[in-house]
């Protein structure tokens, strides 16, 4: 490599992450949160070099003779795939030369009805020439035919959801050419029927199927086992078959002028943007739709010109595990998707040492040197063409979340990256599949190991077996776990995937796509296993003389590629046994790199971050994975504890005052006894304690259960008092029977009705927080009113917490500093925040009823419409899974720029589910809350996605 390159190598390095958000309002279009800048900042960061004709767009970028007009920075236009390769050109690495048409293009392309102008017609030729130049070749020619290949590549990868089509620029003609400059006619009619085959199912829209039909016919008729089994002859058959197979499909020949055939392949590729299977990769990742794909056409190189030829896919370091081995799959004598598609098994890396050394060697270097250029773990495709190597893409590696973790943290070690970029190396969400469980090692070792397969991706999986992707949806739909069993997964999967407790396959290696896209879910695979015989049609899979049907229990453990017949109990992770105190820190290697990398979050973050625990052992579990406070203790949640809901009951069937203070006297310890222990884990942080929220009929037994138990107990000649008890509860049911009860009697609205309900809750609130004080332990209670629309409201019910606290101080002799606030959560409390700030210390957004009142739209109801609404893009995302910026955002930003003008001490946080969500809680930065609270087992990724906001790094970058 030459020397100028690697001076260009350390010069742009620092350059990752460097995107900010400077302003609330950019990031209030939902899409651009999310993921990326708008297209007015992407002209603005391309660099106009070789532009075309000055004052028109550049749309079609080229990459060869150690020059390329692209480079890294430029992801957003040219995709990863071609800024990698323009990288990569630029660093004078062997990549063969071609160009990038932009995702502007492709966008230009769907908004035109699907067509591109002329002018970037002309400019595409125009780099077709150019590229003829440079390669000595030409397309369609009879001596020297120019080969490309057309690839599709979004600014996030996505593997294997949209289309790729190789060695086109193949006819007639041409393959005799190809024949003719190789002297090898086996390969060049091998290349041919690879072409037509693949343009074929991806341009012509042919199933796949009648190709491979073909195809086995006559490898049938040849006695050929595999591919590499046929001679030249044999694949000139398959050819003609082919063409035959196109002309009765589409009523016309196979395209034979080049330039033609070029144009339908981009288009294909644009088209694929919109496959099923991208839009649901898309959906899973929170990729926005409009942002669209650029198409790289590149120069081939083959793999498939015979025994010192081949190609593969690797890793610099484990993407399952973490660790620092070369990792990757390579085939000899064949072309890439053959790798990546998962159809033969191919052989590990390591062994290219002893086929191919010098390309080897080679790659060795090269890869080293592009992880110390970008800074992170690569994942590359490369190809050998008769011994010489040419890289093909490089990108950051997907990883699971356990690898992640390991890496980031070794890479700090080994001081190739800082604290900071460890951060953002790190996936807020994946850290939750370090929180998953593994497989209780005495259960576990109960069963025999029925196969093996690789271990793709870890974890431990059980469930009842599936063959479909669909099944498992649907399965899954029925509360039932499923593993997902296949012969290879293909992308189209990806959807059952997503359910299945763990995916299992017969073919594929590591770096297929189930693979990848199983380690980037954090989804336990184990791909590979050869020894299992999937029958689709009948549902069952044989594997060493074992047959296991559909339904039938199997287990298996990611980490080792162990599988067996049968369900297997699990145990919590390694972090959780070394959080709830059940191993030594000192034992679990993973635990101190987890802490370690947490502690560096809470270095750069200034959100604070508590948890959602209404118990003690939540409290606790919260505290040890790094909450500091309770931003949300649901008091209701603790009416429904052993033996306490009868009291509850009682409380809400009196009919009189004194009957209610009569039960609410029985609760009174109870809660004084949940609050003690919350306040006790939280060690002096502040525990905000919301009162009683929901409508009281939740308390209550159905209405038609109970019908149906008095009939019962009628027909059966059940005691009279028996049956009185359920008439009577049955007419209290019917009186609190509310048409709309999310927006009915809850909330504030009971405290105002019954003062002596929040009497008690506060009583036992200060109970609890007096006798602490007593006993040396510090506790601020934070007394929270929810529902809370008018400042009136919240101003009756402030006047019961003042009162009832003073008495409880004076009676117990003691003072312990509290707050009074209340939830905004209605929209007119967002509304009104300033007068509301008047009485209140505190506002907590409770987002989740604010987005439900915001929209309209009744969270338990919108599952029903959802999925339609994402369809048509009119929503991108579930507005209660990560916040709408937009809207609500809009009311949580008024909420605390009025509160704060009223208060300017006025505490600000959030409990509703936003408050895990990594997005989210970008934008709760963003508007300047004090503080989110979430689940406890949400803490971690609170804590690392505050520390990515406060690096104002937009997730997904
Ligand atoms: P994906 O995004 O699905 O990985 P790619 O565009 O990377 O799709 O192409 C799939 C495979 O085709 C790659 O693994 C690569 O090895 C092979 N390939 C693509 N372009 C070329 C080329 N110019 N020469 C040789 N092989 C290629
Ligand atoms: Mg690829
Ligand atoms: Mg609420």
């Amino acid at each position: 490599m030459a020397k100028k390159a690697a001076g260009r190598i350390v010069k742009a390095a620092p350059g990752k992450g460097a995107k900010t958000v400077k302003t609330v309002k950019t990031v209030s279009a939902p899409a651009r949160a999310k993921k990326g800048a708008a297209p007015a900042r992407v002209k603005a960061a391309a660099p106009a070099r070789k532009a075309a004709p000055k004052g028109r767009a550049k749309y079609v970028y080229f990459f060869g003779g150690g020059k390329a007009d692209g480079d890294r920075t430029m992801k957003d236009l040219l995709g990863g795939k071609g800024s990698g390769l323009a990288e990569m050109t630029n660093a004078g690495l062997p990549v063969p030369p071609g160009f990038t048409i932009t995702t502007a293009a492709c966008n230009l392309w769907y908004a035109n009805h699907r067509k591109l102008t002329p002018e970037i017609e002309d400019e595409m030729l125009a780099s077709v020439r150019r590229l003829e130049k440079l390669a000595g070749a030409e397309f369609g020619s009879s001596t020297n035919p120019l080969l490309v290949s057309v690839r599709s590549g979004a600014k996030f990868s996505m593997p294997g959801m949209m289309d790729t089509i190789l060695n086109l620029g193949l006819n007639d003609v041409a393959v005799e050419g190809l024949k003719a400059r190789t002297r090898n006619g086996r390969f060049a009619y091998d290349s041919y029927r690879r072409f037509i085959q693949m343009y074929g199912s991806v341009v012509l829209e042919i199933p796949k199927e009648k190709f491979e039909h073909e195809f086995d016919a006559v490898k049938h008729a040849h006695g050929a086992k595999s591919d590499t089994d046929l001679g030249e002859d044999g694949l000139r058959e398959t050819v003609e078959r082919y063409k035959a197979l196109v002309r009765r499909q589409k009523g016309k020949p196979f395209p034979q002028e080049a330039v033609a055939q070029l144009r339908g392949a981009r288009d294909a590729v644009f088209r694929s943007w919109n496959n099923p299977r991208a839009r649901a990769y898309r959906r899973i990742y929170d990729i926005p739709d409009h942002i669209g794909t650029a198409v790289n056409v590149q120069l081939m190189v083959f793999g498939n010109m015979g025994d010192t030829s081949a190609t593969g896919v690797g890793f610099t370091r484990n993407p399952a595990t973490g660790a620092r081995e070369f990792f990757g799959e390579f085939l000899t004598n064949a072309q890439g998707e053959d790798v990546v598609a998962g159809i033969r098994t191919p052989q590990p890396i390591a062994e290219l040492e002893k086929v191919l050394p010098h390309a080897y060697r080679e790659l060795r270097q090269i890869t080293a040197r592009l992880e110390r250029h970008y800074r992170d773990v690569q994942d590359f495709e490369f190809t050998i063409q008769d011994e010489k190597l040419y890289m093909l893409q490089t990108r950051n590696g997907k990883r699971t979340g356990y690898a992640a973790v390991v890496i980031a943290t070794d890479m700090v070690a080994e001081r190739l990256i800082t604290p900071q970029e460890a951060l953002l190396q790190v996936d807020p969400s994946a850290l939750s599949q370090l929180l998953a469980p593994v497989f209780d090692p005495k259960e576990w070792k109960k069963l025999p190991v029925t196969t093996r397969g690789l271990p793709a991706s870890p974890g431990a999986a059980s469930g009842q077996v599936v063959f479909t992707a669909d099944d498992a949806v649907e399965w899954v739909g029925q509360g039932r776990k499923v593993l997902l069993v296949r012969k290879e997964t293909v992308p189209d999967d990806i959807h059952g995937m997503e359910v299945a407790q763990g995916v299992l396959t017969a073919t594929g290696g590591m770096t297929s796509h189930a693979a990848v896209v199983g380690r980037q879910m954090g989804k336990p695979s184990v791909v590979g296993a050869g020894e299992i015989a999937v029958d689709d049609k009948a549902r069952r899979f044989t594997v060493n003389g074992v047959v296991v049907s559909e339904g039938d229990w199997v287990s298996f453990d990611g980490l080792t590629g162990e599988v067996k017949v049968g369900q297997v109990a699990t145990n919590p992770s390694e972090i959780l046994q070394v959080v709830g105190g059940r191993m030594a820190k000192a034992d679990s290697d993973i635990y101190q790199r987890f802490e370690k990398l947490l502690s560096w979050a809470d270095r750069q973050r200034r959100l604070k971050i508590r948890a959602n625990a209404d118990q003690a052992d939540q409290a606790e579990l919260a505290y040890a994975f790094g909450a500091r406070g309770i931003g949300l203790c649901r008091t209701e949640h603790m009416f429904f504890g052993e033996g306490r809901i009868e009291k509850v009951q009682r409380m809400i069937l009196a009919t009189t005052e004194v009957q209610r203070r009569a039960a609410l006297a029985e609760l009174l310890p109870l809660q004084r006894g949940d609050f003690y222990g919350v306040f006790r884990h939280m060690h002096g942080e502040p525990v905000t304690i919301r009162t009683i929220d929901p409508p009281l009929h939740e308390f209550l037994p159905r209405r038609e259960d109970l019908m149906v138990e008095i009939a019962r107990l009628e027909l059966t000649n059940g005691a009279t008092a028996a049956i009185e008890e359920k008439k009577a509860l049955l007419a209290r049911v019917e009186q609190l029977h509310e048409f709309n009860p999310m927006l009915g009697h809850r909330g504030v609205r009971l405290g105002i009705t019954y003062p002596e309900i929040t009497e008690m809750q506060v009583r036992a609130i200060f109970e609890a927080a007096c006798q602490l004080a007593k006993e040396g332990v510090k506790v601020v209670p934070e007394v929270m009113i929810p529902l809370v629309g008018h400042v009136r409201e919240l101003r009756d019910q402030k006047a019961i917490v003042d009162r009832v606290a003073a008495e409880v101080m004076k009676e117990l002799k003691v003072k312990v500093k509290y707050l009074v606030g209340t939830m905004i959560e209605v929209p007119r409390g967002a509304v009104t925040a300033d007068e509301i700030a008047a009485e209140a210390q505190f506002f907590s957004f409770g987002t989740n009823d604010l987005t439900q009142m915001t929209f309209g739209f009744s969270r338990d109801d919108i599952g029903k419409f959802l999925g339609a609404y994402q369809d048509r893009k009119i929503l991108e995302r579930d507005p209660f899974q990560s916040i709408d910026t937009v809207g609500v955002g809009a009311l949580v930003e008024m909420g605390c720029v009025k509160g704060r003008k009223t208060r300017p001490d006025l505490k600000l946080g959030v409990c509703g589910e936003h408050g895990g969500d990594p997005a989210s809680i970008h934008f709760f930065h963003q508007v300047g809350l004090d503080y989110v609270s979430c689940s406890p087992y949400r803490v971690p990724v609170a804590r690392l996605a505050a520390a990515h906001a406060a690096l104002q790094v937009k997730v997904g970058d």
